[in-house]
C-alpha cells in the first residue's frame, strides 16, 4: 500500500509540472484567396510550429487541387478539368469526393446549391470587376450550359458531356479543406485548437477557460453576436463581402440558378455544426433558399442556423440560441 501512495503521488507531481499550454498562432495568405488564422493551445512553439505546417500543407494542397483559375505542376485540377474540352480526366480523389458532394447537394436544395454554375459565375465575376452589369443575352447563353446531369463521374475520372460546361466549388471547398485540415490535426495528437479560413472556422477541443468563442459579424458591420462552441464548425454566407455597388444597388457573389442575378432572400446565414464540410454546403444552400425549405433542408442535418433579412430581422433556431448562452 505504502509503495502505491508513493507511485501515485510522484504521478500528480510530474503532472503537476508538465508546462501548461500556451495559446500560439499563425497567419496564412496564400489559400482559398482569402485570410486563414490557425490557433492552438501547444505546450511549445516547436509542437505548434509542427502543427502549422501540417494545416498550411494541407490547405495548400486542396486549394490546389480545387483552384478553377490555375492549373499547377505535377497535378489535375479543377482547372484542368474545366479545359479538357469534354475528355474524360483523371482527377484527385479529393476532387471526386467534392464533385459527388455538390451532385448530391443539388439534390437536397432543388437546383439551388450548383456546382455547374461555373460559366455563369465567371460572369458575374468578371462584371464585378469591372463594375459592370452582364449582357442579358450572354447571361441567358451561359445558362444554358449549366445542367448538373452532364457531368460523369467515375471512381477516379470526371467527364464534363458538356464542353461549354464548367464547375465552381466556391461554395463547398474552404469548408470541405478546412475540415481535413482539422482532421490530420486530431490524428496528429493536437486537441485544442480552431482554424479559421476566410467566413469559415473549425474549432476543436476547448480552450482551457472555456469553449471557443466566434464573433459573427453584422452584415451592417460590427458584430452581430457571439457563439460558443467546441468540436464544431461555424460557417457565414453573407452578401457584404464580395460584391459591387451600380446604380446604388449591391450585386454580391452568391447567384441565385432561378433568376441568374444574386440571391436576395437575405443579407447573410450562418451555421453551426459538428461537419465542416457541411456547413459550407448548408451556409449557401440558405442563402438561397426561403426560409421553409430551407428549415425543411436542416431538419435531415444535424446543424443550426441564424438568418438576418433584407431589413435587418434575424431569425434563429432554438439550438442557435443555445450556443449564445
Ligand atoms: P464565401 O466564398 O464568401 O465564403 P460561400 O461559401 O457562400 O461564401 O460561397 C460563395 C461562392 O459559391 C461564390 O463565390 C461562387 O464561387 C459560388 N456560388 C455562388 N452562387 C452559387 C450557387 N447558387 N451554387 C453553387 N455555387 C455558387
Ligand atoms: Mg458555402
Amino acid at each position: 500500500m505504502k509503495k502505491l501512495l508513493a507511485v501515485l503521488a510522484c504521478a500528480v507531481f510530474l503532472a503537476g509540472c508538465s508546462p501548461a499550454p500556451k495559446r500560439y498562432n499563425a497567419v496564412y495568405t496564400d489559400v482559398f484567396d482569402t485570410v486563414t488564422e490557425f490557433t492552438a493551445y501547444c505546450s511549445s512553439q516547436e509542437e505548434f510550429d509542427g502543427m502549422s505546417e501540417r494545416v498550411h500543407g494541407e490547405l495548400l494542397r486542396l486549394h490546389e487541387i480545387f483552384d478553377i483559375y490555375n492549373e499547377y505542376p505535377g497535378i489535375v485540377n479543377a482547372c484542368s478539368l474545366n479545359g479538357a474540352g469534354g475528355a474524360e480526366t483523371e482527377v484527385p480523389d479529393d476532387l471526386i469526393e467534392l464533385i459527388n458532394m455538390g451532385i448530391d447537394w443539388h439534390k437536397k436544395t432543388g437546383g439551388q446549391l450548383n456546382i455547374a454554375l461555373g460559366s455563369v459565375l465567371s460572369l458575374w465575376h468578371e462584371c464585378r470587376e469591372n463594375g459592370t452589369l452582364p449582357d442579358e443575352n450572354e447571361l441567358l447563353k451561359r445558362a444554358g450550359h449549366c445542367d448538373i446531369e452532364k457531368i460523369a463521374v467515375t471512381e477516379n475520372s470526371v467527364t464534363l458531356t458538356d464542353p461549354g460546361m464548367s464547375l465552381d466549388f466556391g461554395a463547398i471547398a474552404k469548408g470541405y479543406a478546412v475540415g481535413r485540415a482539422a482532421e490530420i490535426l486530431k490524428e496528429n495528437g493536437l486537441e485544442d485548437f480552431a482554424i479559421s479560413c476566410g467566413g469559415n472556422v473549425v474549432t476543436s477541443g476547448k480552450k482551457p477557460y472555456g469553449k471557443w468563442e466566434i464573433g459573427i459579424e453584422n452584415p451592417d458591420g460590427g458584430l452581430i453576436t457571439t457563439v460558443s462552441v467546441s468540436d464544431e464548425a461555424v460557417v457565414t454566407s453573407g452578401d457584404y463581402q464580395r460584391f459591387v455597388m451600380i446604380d446604388g444597388k449591391r450585386y454580391h457573389h452568391i447567384i441565385d440558378p432561378k433568376t441568374l442575378y444574386p440571391a436576395e432572400k437575405w443579407r447573410s446565414v450562418t451555421v453551426i455544426c459538428p461537419d465542416s464540410a457541411l456547413a459550407d454546403a448548408l451556409s449557401t444552400s440558405l442563402f438561397c433558399l426561403d426560409l421553409e425549405d430551407g428549415m425543411k433542408l436542416l431538419e435531415d442535418c444535424k446543424a443550426e442556423a441564424m438568418w438576418v433579412s433584407q431589413d435587418g430581422e434575424v431569425t434563429k433556431t432554438p439550438g442557435f440560441e443555445d450556443h449564445e448562452k
